[in-house]
């Protein structure tokens, strides 16, 4: 384990510079400095796009939704919430939407009412695809876009 050269306390390898010199630092007094370099935590070096598609949102209108479906089914909010075994009075909430749904809640009405109330984030309004040639903006673009901002320098 490195030391701090300022105060000799272990360092957890961060760099400071401090009074114009390169330093090894510790938390405490790396505010004596001007920190140039801290240690990154090896399992955050994924990238986060990795992350990204795992995270899901209750789309818009979710209460409508399950309102609608659950009536065309001819079911009660009772008879509903003991089908999925919910309290009637949190789906009426959900079907208020006074309160999001959980997501276990979420997969569970899913199921019993064939309708889809969840959508990964970042996914806009809508599927991507649908819209496609639109006003989807595509990688190609994108690079076209640079290459004009390059010839416009
Ligand atoms: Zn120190």
């Amino acid at each position: 384990m490195p030391e701090c050269e300022i105060c000799g306390k272990p360092s957890d390898g961060r760099i400071a510079i401090v009074e114009g010199a390169k330093m090894q630092v510790c938390p405490q007094c790396e505010h004596l400095g001007r920190t140039v370099w801290v240690p990154q935590p090896e399992r955050r070096e994924e990238p986060a796009r990795s992350r990204a598609p795992m995270e899901f949102e209750v789309i818009e209108g979710y209460g409508q939704k399950v309102k609608s479906t659950r009536e065309k089914r001819g079911l009660s909010i009772e008879e509903l919430a003991k089908k999925i075994n919910e309290k009637a009075n949190y789906l009426e909430r959900v079907e208020h939407e006074k309160t999001l749904p959980s997501e276990s809640l979420c997969h569970r009405l899913q199921k019993e009412l064939g309708i889809k109330l969840m959508e990964p984030v970042g996914s806009g309004s809508g599927p991507a695809s649908k819209s496609g040639e639109g006003g989807g903006v595509t990688l190609g673009d994108i690079l076209e876009i640079a290459e004009k901002k390059k010839k416009d320098d």
